[in-house]
């Protein structure tokens, strides 16, 4: 997708700072953080929303689960509890149409959520 923000970072035409990095997946810090450890985890090709994903992208979905994981321990919030979230489409606050799971941690979260 030409004009999609977070293709561009995939692609490394805009720069950010990568927390983990692989075939599928890029994830990397939130430029404007809502917790002490707030990464993003994005697909590397474009899905704009949950809604989006097909079947043949369900590997990739679980996949995306299980770098969170992988970066709260890397990150060292595992053990003391972190979230993971995708916001979908307005209600939820989307701002950017390409798939992002949050991966927030390092401090108390509320529930429910605001
Ligand atoms: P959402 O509101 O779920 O669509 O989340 C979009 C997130 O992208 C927000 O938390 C923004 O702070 C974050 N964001 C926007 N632009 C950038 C960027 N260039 N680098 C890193 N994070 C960004
Ligand atoms: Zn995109």
């Amino acid at each position: 997708m030409q004009d999609c923000l977070f293709c561009k970072i995939a692609k490394k035409e805009i720069k950010s700072e990568v927390v983990y990095e692989d075939d599928t997946v890029l994830a990397f810090r939130d430029l404007n953080p809502q917790a002490p450890l707030h990464v993003l985890v994005v697909p590397k090709k474009h899905i704009a929303t949950i809604n989006d994903l097909e079947e043949k992208d369900e590997a990739l979905a679980g996949h995306m689960l299980y770098v969170a994981g992988k970066i709260a321990k890397q990150e060292k919030t595992a053990d003391n509890g972190y979230r993971a979230v995708f916001n979908v489409n307005k209600d939820a606050g989307q701002t950017v149409f390409h798939l992002h799971l949050h991966v927030l941690g390092g401090r108390v979260f509320g529930w429910p959520p605001g």
